[in-house]
């Protein structure tokens, strides 16, 4: 008997790969139930799964070798799969950590008035405008912080 995929991985439950565009079985491999982090229902398989990236539309493919790193090494959350492509990730990775400069290039340069951080500062604000358009709202309010520094 056939319990959630456990010996036919077309029998996984569909909500997995949900949004996905192509499924190839071919590509299946067996899942280790021990290693993951699930509560009712383990993922038996992995598939190669084709999705369209949320941000630039562009397809990519979820390896199966990909998804057996996230839930037996990682131990993702069994229902996760990913929405956004490689390129379009190592984006975001990139802008989170010019916020994360940000933030704490800010709080010592507000501490120690270093004219080096606050161009530092200005850099990160300017490559996070050029990629979002409109910057968060405390970014817009820098200028009142740092008042005449900020034109360098
Ligand atoms: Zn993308």
């Amino acid at each position: 008997m056939d319990i959630f995929g456990s010996t036919d991985p077309r029998m996984m439950p569909k909500h997995f790969f949900g949004g996905a565009v192509h499924l190839d079985y071919r590509t299946a491999i067996r899942g280790n139930p021990q290693k993951q982090n699930y509560s009712v229902c383990p993922r038996h398989w992995y598939i190669d799964a084709d999705f369209n990236c949320a941000r630039c539309r562009r397809e990519f493919t979820w390896t199966a070798g990909e998804q057996k790193a996230w839930f037996e090494d990682y131990h993702f959350w069994i229902d996760s799969h990913p929405r956004l492509c490689k390129n379009c990730m190592a984006d975001r990775k990139h802008l989170e950590s010019l916020r994360v400069e940000y933030d704490s290039t800010v709080a010592a340069a507000r501490h120690r008035g270093a004219t080096e951080q606050k161009r530092r500062v200005i850099e990160v604000v300017r490559e996070l405008e050029a990629a979002f358009g409109r910057l968060p709202e405390k970014m817009i309010e820098m200028p009142l912080i740092f008042g005449p520094v900020l034109v360098i």
